[in-house]
């Protein structure tokens, strides 16, 4: 039998980081041509179990607990009020400046013992991917961890639940750590159930970023790629992006979210519109 989702979250009881994502930028092998077909000029679009962020999905976040922190009820209602639903609110406004009506649904698991539900990771999940090896089994243990056989499980179980085809999972850890996401980033990732992972708070940072990470890291499911460079493959695009998009959200987020915006490439990648800005027509874009 499954575990059954328990928060709703508006019954519900009621960070963050700069991301690290292995962004879809860095594959980027496209050659800049004058008739470029549409979906190579955004390669993550359409892709993977989030596929268009014109269409609504519904999120479910895992308050993950591990073997050095762990979330108490408290910590999770602040996190949903202070970062998740400000996070989301900015998501919506954010498409409707592009005229797309979103209407995001979200729920949660998090550990109560009341009702038997233990979300629990065996063993320390990585904080830093900079650093050390990325804890790839985190998903699969966050799913096992509620009961259920694989991801593909739950993700069928709440494609149910929701009635949504496209289910965003966001796994949220109770301290600091570099967010990222795993998006699938090529056709043959098209099977790829996509989440992400933020941290409640940054890493070597006093500030409250956490709700700028959410919006950014669920961004990247949906298609949305960084501006700025952490491998060093895209140096044009992220010089060029210093100007062109100087707030965009996948640009900077170590910041309050409502000073950011999802400028037209951004909003062209998760689907907001079809349009490639006419200012990416520009081979430095494309390198
Ligand atoms: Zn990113």
């Amino acid at each position: 039998m499954k575990t059954k989702l328990f928060i709703t979250i508006a019954s519900i009881l009621i960070g963050s980081a700069v991301c690290s994502t292995n962004a879809s930028a860095m594959d980027f092998n496209t050659t800049f041509t004058e008739n470029m077909i549409v979906d190579d000029s955004r390669s993550s679009f359409n892709l993977g179990s989030c596929k268009d962020l014109s269409e609504d999905p519904y999120t479910v976040f895992l308050f993950l607990d591990d073997n050095e922190s762990s979330w108490t009820e408290t910590e999770v209602s602040e996190f949903w009020y202070n970062s998740i639903e400000t996070g989301y609110s900015y998501l919506e406004t954010e498409a409707a400046r592009y005229g797309v009506n979103l209407e995001l649904e979200k729920a949660g698991y998090a550990t109560d013992p009341s009702h038997g539900i233990s979300l629990k990771y065996n063993g320390i999940v990585t904080a830093n991917l900079m650093e050390e090896s990325v804890s790839h089994d985190i998903f699969d243990q966050a799913a096992a961890s509620l009961g259920f056989s694989s991801v593909e499980d739950m993700n069928q179980y709440l494609q149910s639940y929701s009635g949504k085809s496209q289910v965003a999972y966001v796994i949220a850890l109770d301290k600091p750590g570099r967010s990222y996401a795993y998006p699938a980033q090529a056709p043959s990732h098209n099977s790829l159930i996509e989440y992400c992972v933020v941290f409640s708070s940054n890493l070597n940072s006093t500030v409250d970023t956490s709700a700028a990470t959410i919006a950014h890291e669920v961004l990247h499911l949906f298609g949305a790629e960084d501006y700025y460079d952490p491998y060093g493959t895209t140096p044009k695009r992220a010089e060029l992006a210093k100007t062109l998009y100087p707030n965009d959200i996948m640009h900077i987020t170590a910041t309050d979210v409502n000073t950011l915006t999802a400028g037209a490439f951004t909003a062209y990648t998760v689907g907001w519109t079809d349009t490639l800005p006419s200012e990416c027509n520009n081979a430095d874009w494309w390198q």
